[in-house]
């Protein structure tokens, strides 16, 4: 975190924990991070800022009201553009999420490829970031390829190479899964995408919540999140992208706040990132995003790491003893996050949700994490997944370890008694 300084006060889970309000009930034990990360009281009264002392619309007002929703909403775009290290606030695009963020890139990045040329994907992506890709090639002709994964849910990138073709215009790959919790190495992504002439795009979805990047020494193109994965609200999001591509990207939607002119014959679009952010974009989410991110910058991410590792550990430790328990993912804790998926062979994902829920107030989720491509190579239609942040402690894994160990002892009872021999 070297351009912000250094954080205010070293790591403590339950002083950080003690920051989110939903989080003083005892009886909740939040493990569903992956999916929608808390937010902390200084977010909530940024969010609140804008409706109750700010509300104007950010576009063309000079009244003083105006002015300071536009000042707050720029500072925003400025507060994201430092914790990712961005050259300039002005290669920050305020999307809705990674989902528009991803299907703006498909659209605009989209438009300037030509029939034949190539996107390389991977087995391991969101639909996010296999789908608006899909829809390109059916659109343009592009070609799609998909670089497999390794049969512990890492990308295979001793497969690189041979998928890495020399028309592969843009490689589009998760910075991290939301399954597998596994981390990709970038630098080998970027030195094989240099080689081929093709741009990189990281979906940072699951890997921002985790701590600051440096979007320029990582040397990709295009970056992508969404805010409430970041300890900030919904409905907001961001596409970062290097200001000389976003210059050359056409718009993907079309509309008010984005033109320099229009005439009855011509438009003269606005140059990015204004081009990229038609109609009345969402000027409070954006506001709180910038606070989540401030509030991020200010915590001990090198702590907050290690105790995420510690806690990552307990969890992969304790499932790797249980009967009928598999884990989708790496088990070297340098390889990933502490997001755990797993499957107990004989117990539908859902029921384990349930049942942890009910009997232990533990948050987890199950399904296929709008991952089938992903979890289909599995051998499965569903995991259950725990995912943890820098406030989970050792009570919450304690809630979760206690509630799969009492699955685990009723299933091997069930086995017995049904005379069946248990899977291990
Ligand atoms: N990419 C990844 C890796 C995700 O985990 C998610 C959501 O879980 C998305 C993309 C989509 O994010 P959103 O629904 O915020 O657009």
């Amino acid at each position: 975190m070297a351009r912000h300084g250094q954080p205010s006060r070293a790591f403590d889970a339950a002083s950080v924990r003690a920051e989110f309000p939903i989080l003083s009930d005892p009886g909740l034990h939040y493990l569903d991070n992956a999916a929608i990360a808390q937010i902390p009281t200084v977010v909530l009264d940024a969010m609140g800022l804008f409706d109750r002392e700010l509300r104007a619309n950010v576009h063309g007002g000079v009244y003083r009201l105006a002015c300071g929703a536009l000042a707050a909403y720029e500072s925003a775009r400025a507060a994201v553009a430092r914790f990712i290290h961005a050259q300039s606030p002005a290669e920050v695009v305020f999307t809705y999420g990674t989902t528009s963020a991803i299907n703006l890139l498909a659209h605009s990045f989209g438009a300037l490829l030509q029939e034949g040329d190539e996107v390389l994907i991977s087995q391991l992506e969101h639909h996010s970031n296999l789908l608006p890709w899909r829809q390109l090639a059916e659109r343009r002709g592009v070609v799609l390829r998909t670089l497999p994964m390794t049969q512990d849910g890492r990308l295979d990138l001793d497969r690189l190479e041979e998928t890495l073709r020399p028309r592969c215009r843009l490689v589009a790959l998760t910075h991290c899964s939301n399954v597998t919790g596994a981390l990709t190495d970038v630098d080998r992504v970027v030195a094989a995408a240099r080689a081929v002439g093709a741009k990189v795009m990281l979906d940072g979805a699951q890997r921002l919540p985790h701590g600051a990047i440096d979007v320029q020494a990582l040397g990709i193109d295009f970056y992508v999140f969404s805010g409430h994965k970041c300890y900030g609200p919904t409905g907001i999001g961001v596409l970062w992208g290097k200001a000389e591509l976003l210059a050359t990207m056409p718009p993907f939607m079309t509309g008010g706040q984005m033109i320099r002119r229009v005439t009855a014959e011509a438009v003269d679009y606005a140059d990015p990132p204004r081009r990229l952010e038609a109609g009345t974009p969402p000027i409070g989410p954006a506001i709180g995003l910038g606070a989540a991110l401030e509030w991020m910058a200010r915590l001990d991410w090198d702590g907050a790491q290690r105790h995420e590792r510690r806690l990552t550990q307990r969890v992969l430790a304790r499932l790797a003893e249980l009967p009928g328990v598999r884990v989708v993912g790496p088990l070297d804790l340098c390889e990933r996050i502490g997001v755990v998926s797993f499957d107990i062979a004989g117990i539908d994902p859902t029921e384990v949700c349930r049942a942890l829920d009910r009997r232990h107030g533990v948050a987890l989720r199950a399904g296929y994490h709008c991952a089938q491509p992903l979890v289909a190579a599995f051998g499965l239609t569903g995991v259950a997944r725990a995912s943890l942040a820098p406030y989970s402690t050792d009570a919450d894994v304690d809630a979760l370890l206690e509630g799969l160990d009492a699955l685990a002892s009723e299933r091997c009872r069930l086995v017995t008694s049904s005379g069946a021999a248990p899977a291990s």
